[in-house]
């Protein structure tokens, strides 16, 4: 048999099962479906809504070629999927539950992860973040930072569409851009939320948190009674 007759024969069964896909399409009505299963009409002119794009997966149901038409369509995003880190904040009384203790920092294999610990007026150091950063470009998206705090503070996010015309600053996420309310995690991550196991962490961490505060407080240097002293002095 001469050289090329099999990729020729390959073409040919290429091209085959690409026509009768289509021809068993345009039968059956799907014609001017789009492909990823889902009922949507192509509409060259208006796609759906940003954030109500039908989620479209393939099983055993599906038929014929199988493309998400993303960004009209999408694939669901499960729950254990995870792209960057977000730091977490109560949504009941706004405590953010950071405490700048530095653990995600030193377990990050890249070492993305740089902070600086918030100051009292004082000098003091408080348990909290006075800004917080990680270079999402060098994230590997690892997980190892959620797993490692201590403080429930820092989870793995879904949101996969962060691309953008510059990536030396943009990219570079503070302290405003990470904060997402416990409300927003619970919503995301349903199962996880509810879970016994992070129900038990959540209540750990919150004494954990109250009992370094008070810790915290306590050390404090406290104000002498100067304020009452002159006021005794003239008196007398
Ligand atoms: S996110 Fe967690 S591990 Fe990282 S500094 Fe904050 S409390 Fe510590
Ligand atoms: S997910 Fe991994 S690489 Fe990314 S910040 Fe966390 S520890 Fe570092």
């Amino acid at each position: 048999m001469g050289a090329g007759v099999g990729v020729v024969r390959g073409h040919l069964i290429t091209l085959r099962r690409f026509l009768l896909t289509f021809w068993r399409d345009w039968k059956t009505g799907k014609g001017f479906s789009r492909r990823g299963g889902g009922a949507l009409l192509i509409d060259l002119f208006h796609g759906p809504k940003r954030g109500q794009e039908p989620t479209v997966t393939q099983d055993y149901r599906t038929d014929g070629l199988f493309t998400v038409e993303y960004p009209d369509e999408r694939l669901p995003v499960y729950e254990r999927y995870r792209v960057l880190p977000v730091l977490i904040y109560d949504a009941d009384d706004g405590n953010v539950r950071c405490t700048a203790c530095k653990i995600c920092a030193k377990v990050c294999p890249p070492q993305c992860i740089w902070m600086s610990q918030a100051k009292s007026p004082k000098g003091t150091v408080l348990p909290l973040p006075e800004d917080f950063y990680i270079d999402m470009d060098v994230c590997m998206n690892c997980g190892l930072c959620a797993e490692y705090c201590p403080f429930d503070a820092i989870k793995m996010d879904h949101n996969f569409e962060l691309s953008n015309y510059e990536r030396h600053q943009s990219h570079i996420f503070n302290l405003q851009d990470l904060l997402v309310s416990s409300e927003f995690y619970a919503r995301t991550h349903p199962e996880a939320w509810a879970s016994a196991d992070e129900v038990s962490e959540r209540n750990r961490v919150a004494k954990k948190r109250t009992q370094w505060l008070q810790k915290v407080l306590a050390s404090a240097p406290q104000k002498p009674a100067e304020s009452q002293a002159p006021e005794a002095a003239v008196a007398k």
